[in-house]
């Protein structure tokens, strides 16, 4: 089973998907990976969906990647007793520390650090910015506010302060506890939510070591003066708009977003684009057409993959917002404009035996035209670097080692299986050639480029390009 495109798909799972008929119906539909938000759900609904989303992995073949999506340091309030409750323009609001249920005139805020940090005057926003108050009084025990622009508040809402710098830490005692939580299930990826500085994913990499591919969340102004150095530090990132439009003026976003896409594709670390990307699907069945064109833009910016949030995790059309996004998808990789944009950004290779094999790798595809470029890789490091070339023959990543496997599943134009490793060329060769006829990647006749490393097994050690032809 193979998709017919090179970005990736990155759908998040909630209450409107947890089941595993639905989350293989997504999975099915275009899903590559899977998001569990750990801003939601209990321990034990994420253990469940780990064990079906391992399960379809069984039964289908195909690795899939989990994401771990830590909360991070961001600002909530509290539960509201009966339900949501409309919050007028001009009327007082409170937050204070309380852990009763909210109502109209006051909810819990469980961030004592903000009750220090918060000044009248302040701009308090709430739910991605939809609402606004207005900071008027402050004591040790409540925010008074009042209403500047009003709306629908619920259950666990969003708070943004854009005037202070709360003092909180990178990794929250929850997230410390998700993060061993969801390191003992075994997730592929763990995103970092509002990192604002290198140290921030360097703290992040000393618990998790290897066990996990570190993404970094940019939705914080202050990441922005160190997006090289965060990149650099990290495994992935993504350009988290919901947060990012929140604390920036919403216009700031679209180049941050294109920023960000060029910085991580000159490192070869993959991208990801998230956040409102098919939004009015939350509650109808198609998107509007200014969102299909901010998918297709995303993907033509040249994004390792696109995410669903809202749409796919509590919307009434999961399973339409991921196939809507796969539709969209392919038909940026048919048009031959697409080529020509990855064609160039190219970022020249860097001065690596990984490198210069890929890089070579991509004109021999050309030149010859493969069928595919099969990449043995055990750490994932050379498919990874050959999807930073952007071949145009897709990339048939063969690893031994299942989490390998799964990681790669993020990265662009890879298709990733697991395969014992090989002990020769000539069985390098057979099973190249075995996996690109099973996996419908090519037919007899055609030439297949392959990379691989000698001594085969050995992390770090490409130095072989072989062309071979399908038999
Ligand atoms: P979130 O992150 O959905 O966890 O807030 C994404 C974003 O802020 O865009
Ligand atoms: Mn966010």
């Amino acid at each position: 089973m193979r998709r017919l495109r090179n970005a990736k798909i990155v759908a998040t799972l909630g209450p409107a998907s947890g089941d595993a008929a639905t989350i293989a119906a997504l999975f099915a539909a275009g899903a590559d990976v899977f998001r569990f938000n750990f801003s939601h759900g209990s321990h034990e609904d994420h253990r469940a969906r780990y064990g079906m989303v391992r399960e379809i992995e069984r039964q289908t073949g195909r690795p899939i990647a989990i994401l771990a999506d830590l909360q991070g340091p961001k600002l909530r309030v509290g539960r509201f007793g009966p339900g949501p409750v409309m919050l007028e323009e001009g009327a007082l609001f409170t937050l204070d520390m309380v852990d009763q249920p909210g109502d109209a005139s006051r909810v819990f805020l469980p961030h004592p650090e903000l009750f220090g940090a918060v000044a009248a005057g302040h701009t308090l926003l709430i739910d991605d910015g939809k609402l606004r108050l207005q900071v008027e009084q402050v004591d040790a025990e409540r925010i008074r506010t009042r209403v500047v622009a009003g709306g629908v508040i619920s259950d666990r809402k969003g708070v943004n302060v854009p005037d202070v710098i709360v003092p909180i830490p990178a990794l929250t005692e929850k997230d410390r506890r998700d993060l061993s939580f969801a390191l003992s299930l075994g997730v592929d990826w763990v995103a970092l939510s509002f990192v604002q500085q290198v140290s921030d994913v360097l703290e992040a990499r000393e618990l998790i070591g290897n066990r996990a591919g570190i993404m970094s969340k940019i939705e914080k102004p202050a990441a922005l003066g160190q997006l090289e150095g965060i990149v650099r530090a990290s495994d992935a990132v993504m350009v988290a708009r919901g947060d990012l439009g929140v604390e920036l003026p919403a216009e700031r976003v679209p180049p941050v977003q294109k920023r960000l896409i060029s910085i991580a594709r000159k490192h070869g670390k993959p991208v990801v684009v998230a956040t409102q990307m098919l939004e009015s699907m939350v509650s109808a069945s198609t998107p509007t057409r200014a969102e299909t064109s901010d998918v297709a833009g995303a993907v033509y910016d040249g994004a390792d993959a696109v995410m669903l949030s809202a749409e796919s995790a509590s919307g009434r059309y999961p399973v339409e917002a991921v196939a809507m996004m796969n539709r969209i998808i392919e038909e940026v990789d048919r048009d031959p404009l697409y080529r020509t944009l990855m064609d160039a950004q190219q970022q020249p290779p860097l001065p690596t035996r990984a490198d210069a094999i890929c890089s070579a790798l991509r004109d021999v595809t050309r030149i010859i035209r493969a069928a595919a470029t099969v990449s043995y890789t055990t750490s994932g490091h050379t498919s990874m670097r050959a999807a930073r070339e952007r071949p145009d023959t897709p990339i048939l990543s063969i690893t031994p080692n299942v989490h390998t496997a799964r990681r790669l599943a993020l990265a662009w134009g890879v298709h990733s299986t697991v395969s014992p490793d090989v002990r020769s060329v000539e069985e390098m060769v057979e099973v190249a050639i075995a996996a690109t006829l099973r996996e419908g990647f090519g037919r007899v006749g055609e030439n297949i480029t392959i990379s691989a490393g000698v001594p085969f097994g050995e992390s770090g050690s490409t130095n072989l390009l072989h062309i071979a032809a399908l038999r």
